[in-house]
């Protein structure tokens, strides 16, 4: 499934679907630039990395291509990145949802707040050290300590991400239940199940249920979008496609 040609007959495919499901993967990412920080200062670069990536920027222009491939059908999207690119494509808020979490967000043990202010504060003290010290650990986990708290509480924030101690998934659950909810509509519907670039992080948040979702539905077609874990479960005989490519490349060419 590699030339245009086939390309065209997948982009119908979607377009031909009553409802379309989304399903977005760490393939579906821009790729960092290597920085020159201390470990913990990281998480804040990256941050700031994705809120400045550029228009032209091959992840933004294959988002926004996918958003206009599903154009005003019904759809819903659960991505497993926690950059909120899917957003810059168009997507709609209210029918995203980043179990994973977010870095626009950070969060204390209770609460979840804006990052974009507290790391302007952290990466201007940071750019303020010298070359070398910004490699330096005990430097910025002095800076952390006296900037990176929260506004409400004053105890120390870390990004909202599922890879963070302590990750507070109430701030996705709403969304949660809204997907599920949207699900429970789909069925006997022709649904487009489209995953790009899932691989096996978290296979029970996307990969499995997909399959399953295909499984029970008849009239669903899943089409698995992977540059090496493209292939997809035997019980959906035709209606399982498999397609060995880079979803942004996918995206940018159906
Ligand atoms: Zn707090």
């Amino acid at each position: 499934m590699k030339n245009k040609m086939q390309y065209s007959e997948l982009a119908d495919k979607i377009r031909g679907a009553e409802m379309i499901l989304l399903g977005i993967g760490s393939e579906f990412r821009p790729g960092l630039p290597k920085m020159e920080l201390a470990d913990a200062a990281l998480p804040y670069a990256e941050s700031e990395y994705y809120s400045a990536l550029s228009d032209d920027d091959a992840v933004i222009c294959a988002y926004k291509r996918l958003r206009k491939l599903v154009g005003a059908k019904p759809y819903f999207a659960v991505t497993l990145n926690t950059d909120d690119l899917i957003y810059r494509g168009g997507f709609e808020r209210d029918l995203v949802v980043a179990p994973c979490g977010s870095m626009e967000k950070m969060q204390c043990k209770e609460h979840i707040v804006e990052a974009a202010p507290v790391r302007k504060k952290v990466l201007d003290e940071i750019r303020k050290l010298s070359g070398e010290r910004q490699k330096d650990q005990e430097s910025i986990a002095q800076i952390l300590e006296k900037i990176a708290v929260c506004p409400i509480c004053g105890k120390p924030l870390r990004f909202h991400t599922k890879s963070e101690e302590g990750y507070l998934e109430s701030g996705y659950l709403d969304q949660w239940q809204n997907y599920n909810r949207w699900l429970s509509c789909t069925l006997n519907w022709k649904l487009c199940v489209l995953e790009l670039g899932v691989g096996f992080e978290y296979p029970q948040v996307i990969r499995w249920p997909f399959e399953k979702i295909t499984y029970f539905n008849q009239k669903s077609e899943l089409i698995r979008v992977h540059s090496r874990l493209s292939q997809t479960a035997s019980e959906l005989g035709e209606r399982g496609i498999s397609v060995e490519s880079s979803p942004i490349d996918f995206c940018l060419s159906v």
